[in-house]
């Protein structure tokens, strides 16, 4: 047995492609064969007939495009994550919108390169998601992490102003660790309505008890 086929036995990254170009599969077949601790196991030119292969063949990761005949990358790649949940997803396309990206990543997608991608870094690319990683392109990278933290804000500024002015208040002195007496004392209001703020902000936070007020309430900046 040659040292290269021995290497190929053991360890090896069983990977299934899902391309309708040909030529771009043949090319990646290729480069990827070319690399002693990957092989491809099976080729797709549709989404369906890659749901079929990943079924059959039970790979360790799925390099898929977005744009296919039938079944797009989007809805294929929630459909292997039905399957499996340990399956590797790389999705290997030319769009590089941030809503494409996102949309790939909430379906379960594991890494998004553009197919421009040197096949050195390609190779790369699929040992390090394999090993747990997740990847995306430079490219587009900030731009999505961007709309991630803009969503992320707008999440807070909505809890803020879900919360009247008097509960912010109110939780600002949860923070403190004040109990409904205190708080009832501190504000000059009755204990009854002290109970009364108190339970709204926890309803409106969606947390089960004042220190988890408190938490978030530091975490999402609402006091
Ligand atoms: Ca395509």
């Amino acid at each position: 047995m040659s040292q290269l086929s021995m290497r190929k036995s053991e360890g090896q990254i069983r990977l299934v492609l899902v391309e309708d170009y040909k030529l771009i599969r043949i090319g990646l077949r290729m480069v990827l064969n070319g690399d002693p601790e990957i092989e491809v196991v099976g080729e797709a030119e549709s989404g369906l007939h890659g749901l079929q292969l990943v079924r059959d063949l039970n790979p360790q990761l799925v390099i898929l495009d977005l744009g296919l005949p039938d079944i797009d990358g989007f809805e294929l790649t929630r459909e292997i994550r039905k399957i499996n949940r340990d399956i590797r997803i790389l999705v290997l396309t030319s769009h590089d919108t941030e809503e494409e990206v996102l949309q790939a990543l909430s379906a379960g997608a594991n890494a998004y390169c553009l197919k421009d991608i040197v096949s050195d870094r390609l190779i790369e690319v699929v040992k390090s998601v394999c090993d747990g990683a997740i990847w995306l392109d430079p490219r587009v990278a900030s731009r999505a992490l961007q709309v991630f933290s803009e969503s992320a804000n707008k999440r807070a500024l909505y809890n803020r102003m879900a919360l009247t002015d008097r509960e912010r208040e109110v939780l600002r002195l949860i923070v403190e660790g004040m109990s409904n007496s205190q708080i009832a004392k501190a504000l000059g209001i009755s204990l009854h309505t002290s109970k009364a703020h108190v339970c709204s902000i926890l309803q409106k936070l969606s947390v089960q008890d004042r220190m988890q007020a408190a938490v978030k309430a530091v975490q999402q900046s609402l006091v």
